[in-house]
């Protein structure tokens, strides 16, 4: 059965005590729930992944990194290596968010090194992708994100796939309140996992969770997830708040 996964991207939010308080309050928020096949990720800033790993000991909340440098270490100032993240207790990173390609200039090549280390050192990727406004309007979004796939993971291999998690986020619903429709969302996750089926096997395109990011919030989450090709969310700005977080993870 596919893993269903809401994963919160906090972006370059909270300090080390709204780190605490936030984790406390979705501690909280979700203890009743019955969060039977889904895990509950967030992603804390670099600063915090190690008090966040700490806080979310014995809980149903894993941590993961937003970003991961491809060199084992060396002369890359500013950057965190894998062997960093996995000593203190990371497992999982983010890879290719849109906010990196735009604004840090991430290429789909840049980011298949990325994906090569993030396995090679056993971690497991959440990978972005998604079209821009553009593309969608010239309705290029399945080309777009074709290529996208193309160029950063299929030079993989299908066992691979035990360690990646997709989330199609397409660009122009992150963080501007616009969501995909379900309609929109399924479209797509159907799409991807038919050409991960044709290039690797059918058994990995039913076995990857593709997750929806882009604006997904307590009063669109049911909806979009109920879709039968959209295995959970992404989510940036409702993760900041605990009941809004738990109420996604509730809709699931
Ligand atoms: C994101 O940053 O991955 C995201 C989906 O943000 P938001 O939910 O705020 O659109």
């Amino acid at each position: 059965m596919r893993q269903k996964i809401v994963a919160g991207n906090w972006k370059m939010n909270n300090d080390k005590a709204e780190t605490k308080a936030l984790i406390k309050g979705i501690k909280k928020s979700i203890k009743k729930l019955p969060l039977k096949n889904t895990r509950v990720i967030i992603s804390p800033s670099y600063v915090s992944l190690s008090s966040a790993v700490k806080k979310a000991k014995n809980t149903n909340i894993e941590v993961a990194s937003q970003n991961m440098h491809q060199a084992k270490n060396g002369a890359y100032t500013g950057e965190v290596s894998a062997d960093m993240l996995k000593s203190i207790g990371v497992k999982t990173v983010i890879i290719g968010h849109s906010e990196r390609r735009e604004y840090f200039g991430e290429t789909d090549e840049l980011l298949a090194e990325k994906i090569d280390a993030v396995l090679a050192n056993g971690l497991e990727a959440i990978f972005c992708f998604g079209e821009k406004l553009e593309e969608r309007k010239k309705e290029d979004h399945l080309l777009e994100v074709g290529s996208q796939l193309k160029n950063a993971l299929f030079h993989l291999k299908a066992t691979d796939f035990k360690n990646i998690i997709l989330a199609y986020e397409p660009v122009w619903a992150i963080g501007t309140g616009e969501t995909a429709s379900p309609e929109q969302a399924q479209e797509m996750h159907a799409f991807v996992r038919n050409i991960i089926g044709k290039k690797f096997s059918k058994e990995v395109a039913d076995s990857v969770s593709i997750l929806y990011g882009g604006s997904v919030k307590p009063a669109n989450a049911e909806e979009i997830f109920s879709k039968p090709d959209v295995d959970g969310g992404l989510i940036g700005g409702a993760a900041l708040k605990a009941e809004d977080f738990a109420a996604i993870i509730k809709a699931i």
